[in-house]
């Protein structure tokens, strides 16, 4: 180590001193570009205030969590709440299917998917031989957004850590990814459809398939050619990694 890099890291240490009394601040290594190179096996990614974990985070089952969770009011969804849908199913599922968020049905009952598009989700399901009681079944975000309208970036991602933590607990091998807002919340990706149907994707472990959404079915009939390709494929999959 240069004298003058010695010299810098004792006047900063020093000035540390007066703020921080004799607990050992280590800061950014970008906030000592100027000897960056001499020191970078002494300057590491700072630890001077860890992250609080907040309760719900520490949840070991998917009943503890929502529990912790159902009276969330983290973004403005929870305003137009009349029901909190966390999601159902089997928790030691190897499939989990995710949606969008509630609709009317679902927000009334505080169940996902129980409404018309719901009814075609459990068809999908038993055409590729799983039940709805098999899999788990969730959604992006978790509270109803005003006349059904798409959640806003933001709102995904504030519930998309309570959808990452069931995924945590939940463990499945397979994703289903309903639509292209389950698609782009889960796996960031901003292709289109078309595009994340090709594909086969990883997701903390589980691989995931992108389909479209039952909804979007229930418009465009005519995609369910297309969707049974996607359900097929999901099934053989299935078959490979968990069957
Ligand atoms: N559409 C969704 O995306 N999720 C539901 O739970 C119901 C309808």
């Amino acid at each position: 180590m240069s004298k003058s890099t010695k010299k810098e890291i004792i006047k900063r240490l020093t000035l540390q001193k007066e703020i921080f009394g004799d607990e050992l601040f280590i800061p950014k290594k970008t906030e000592f570009k100027s000897f960056e190179k001499e020191s970078e096996s002494v300057f590491e990614e700072p630890a001077l205030f860890p992250e609080e974990k907040e309760d719900w985070e520490k949840s070991t089952s998917l009943d503890q969590l929502e529990k912790l969770i159902c009276d969330c009011t983290k973004c403005r969804l929870h305003q137009g709440r009349n029901k909190f849908v966390f999601g159902t199913g089997n928790p030691n599922a190897d499939v989990l299917v995710i949606g969008e968020g509630p609709g009317a049905e679902e927000d009334k009952q505080g169940l996902p998917f129980v409404g018309r598009a719901g009814q075609l989700l459990t068809d999908m399901l038993k055409a590729i031989k799983f039940s709805r009681e098999e899999v788990y079944i969730g959604n992006v975000v978790k509270c109803r957004p005003p006349e059904n309208r798409t959640p806003m970036q933001d709102e995904m991602d504030t519930c998309m850590p309570y959808l990452k933590k069931q995924c945590e607990l939940i463990k499945p091998k397979l994703i289903l990814c309903l639509g292209l807002t389950a698609a782009k919340g889960l796996l960031k990706k901003r292709e289109s459809l078309g595009e994340l149907r090709k594909s086969i994707f990883e997701y903390e472990g589980a691989k995931v398939i992108v389909t479209y959404h039952p909804a979007a079915l229930l418009r465009n009939p005519h995609w369910k050619k297309d969707c049974w390709e996607d359900l097929k494929k999901f099934r053989k999959l299935y078959e490979e990694i968990a069957g």
